[in-house]
């Protein structure tokens, strides 16, 4: 291997122990801890592994969480209803629904009755279409966990060709409107791109966001690029090919300990900004 690790978990540990820090400050001057809510709907393992760990790192770093764990038979009605409750509740700083939701649930409509400065998920077009604009908002906490890794690595973005692939609206889409943000030239590529390895050929930084275990092959990297794989698939392995792209790469995230830790970590902080905001 002669690519550099991205290394998530430990610059995931730097932001976690900032937002503690700030979090503490925020309970001395307020008499309360930030709080995050949690929307559980259904009974899907991984799910509630993933709000687990949420739960787990809120208390680890001081912040409250609340949370609301709600039945597979959970109408669309119903779940707008208690997204809209703690909208209104002025003890609850940030939000999150854990997605994906059942099948009868309209996410969409779901996430747009989270209040937008409450949002600290990034999922609601209110915060969507400030990223976009490049106004002050919560963003996607994915995306926001990529760019942190970039700059941590001075990853030079301005000028240079980013492919993303990719283009779910909580990841891939926004992981590319930052890039472009940042100046970069941006590709994206989907399920119906026609040769998808001459796209990431090109590629100074490639943004893998699929959800399909090794699709990026390690052939493809241009050498010295810069890898950042968001997926994760079974068997901790992600959307690259990792041995072979680590041999092409100047810089790689590796699965796990790259991408994954700076999610929670930028939910947590942005929960702390919530606060900080609403106080
Ligand atoms: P998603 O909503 O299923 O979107 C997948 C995207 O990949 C779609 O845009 C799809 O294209 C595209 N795609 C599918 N097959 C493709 C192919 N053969 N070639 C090119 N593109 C293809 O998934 P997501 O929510 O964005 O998640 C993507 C991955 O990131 C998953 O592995 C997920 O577990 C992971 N993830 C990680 C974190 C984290 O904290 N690390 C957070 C969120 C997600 P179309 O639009 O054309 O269908």
């Amino acid at each position: 291997m002669t690519a550099t690790l991205m290394d998530g978990q430990t610059l995931s540990r730097q932001l976690l122990d900032d937002t503690a820090g700030r979090a503490a400050a925020f309970a001395r001057a307020h008499r309360r801890r930030p709080c995050l809510a949690t929307v559980l709907v259904g009974d899907d393992p991984a799910s509630h592994t993933y709000v687990r760990m949420k739960v787990n790192r809120c208390a680890a770093v001081g912040i409250e969480s609340r949370r609301v764990d709600l039945p597979s038979e959970t109408t669309t009605e119903q779940l707008v209803r208690v997204l809209r409750d703690l909208s209104d509740d002025r003890q609850v700083d940030g939000i999150l629904l854990q997605h994906p939701t059942p099948a009868q649930i309209d996410e969409r409509a779901a996430f747009e009755a989270i209040a937008v400065d409450k949002d600290v998920d990034g999922v609601t077009g209110g915060s969507f279409a400030a990223m976009a604009f490049g106004e002050p908002g919560f963003v996607s906490c994915t995306p926001a966990g990529i760019m942190r890794l970039l700059d941590a690595y001075e990853v030079p973005l301005r000028g240079r060709r980013a492919v993303v692939v990719g283009r779910s609206a909580i990841l891939g889409k926004p992981a590319g409107m930052l890039l472009l943000a940042r100046d970069a030239t941006v590709t994206y590529c989907h399920s119906r791109t026609i040769d998808l390895a001459s796209h990431v050929a090109e590629a100074d930084v490639v943004v893998a966001a699929v959800g399909r275990p090794e699709l990026v092959r390690g052939e493809w990297i241009k050498p010295g690029a810069v890898v950042v794989d968001a997926g994760y698939n079974p068997g901790n392995v992600g959307d690259v090919e990792f041995e072979a792209a680590a041999a092409r790469a100047s810089l790689i995230t590796p699965v796990p300990g790259g991408v994954g830790p700076m999610t929670i970590a930028v939910l947590l902080s942005q929960t702390v900004d919530a606060a900080e905001a609403h106080a």
